[in-house]
């Protein structure tokens, strides 16, 4: 399994993206940079979209990704919690910001096939597991903990300002975690305000899953707020001397291979 990081900040700007990751070529998790990091030839071989939670700067590029590969036969499948594909729907892809790209369009069949998950509830993709982990996040999220059938495992938290335990203990044992760290220590009443981490926060779960005995998987921390990415890498990399664990910020065009 090839990971690849498309978009590692919540924030867009000519040196960041929005959450975005891409594995083996052909699925991506959240689409906020799924047509700006991608060439049209990376563009078309995208089959299937999981969807975290329906955030604006995670969904982005469904509408342009799918007049981008109008002309590619097949539909593009989506995935997600019925909340998230209703918003897509209502607010974007409504007919009138931007062509509804799940229907039939000119005759030719629906661009992207929108299909409901529920959290805790495995389904499979070709070649994939795919298991939705619910996230704690102001409107309804999901993380995803994706298994391909040659046995590698990789885990996305989405949004979340905690309850990522839930990776920690499933049985698929996922070997590397995309978690969000989105801001610095100190400004934790924004992260609790908007539902996202701090370094401090993931430390309070970090230290409940060592003292049971749980081996956290490597992390690499996404989202992350363009401006404070410093301090918090600087807060990250104390905190895995501290507790000895694999974790370090993310950022674009990075590659995981499992
Ligand atoms: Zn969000
Ligand atoms: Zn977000």
């Amino acid at each position: 399994m090839e990971i690849k990081v498309l978009g590692a900040h919540m924030l867009e700007s000519r040196d960041t993206r929005h959450s975005c990751f891409l594995i083996d070529s052909v699925m991506a998790v959240d689409a906020g940079s799924l047509a700006s990091a991608l060439t049209s030839a990376e563009q078309a071989q995208v089959e299937v979209v999981l969807l975290t939670h329906g955030h604006f700067d995670h969904i982005r590029d469904l509408p342009t990704l799918g007049v981008a590969t109008l002309d590619r036969p097949g539909s593009i499948d989506v995935y997600g919690l019925p909340e998230t594909l209703d918003l897509v729907h209502k607010n974007i892809l409504n007919g009138a910001l931007y062509p509804d790209l799940t229907g039939e369009l000119n005759g030719q069949p629906p661009k992207y096939k929108f299909n409901g998950v529920a959290a805790n509830e495995p389904f499979r993709v070709p070649g994939y597991q795919v298991k939705p982990i619910p996230m704690d996040h102001p409107i309804p999220c999901v993380g995803f903990i994706v298994k391909s059938d040659s046995g590698a495992c990789a885990a996305f938290s989405g949004d979340t300002q905690g309850k990522i335990l839930g990776f920690f203990e499933d049985s698929l044992s996922p070997e590397v975690l995309f978690v969000d760290v989105t801001f610095p220590n100190r400004m934790y009443p924004r992260a609790q305000l908007t539902g996202h981490q701090t370094p401090w926060m993931l430390r309070e779960q970090i230290v409940i899953a060592l003292a049971a005995s749980m081996e956290p998987p490597r992390m690499i921390a996404v989202h992350l707020a363009p401006d404070h990415r410093e301090q918090v890498a600087l807060e990250l990399a104390d905190l895995a001397a501290e507790l000895g664990i694999d974790l370090a910020a993310a950022e674009e065009g990075m590659i995981v291979a499992l």
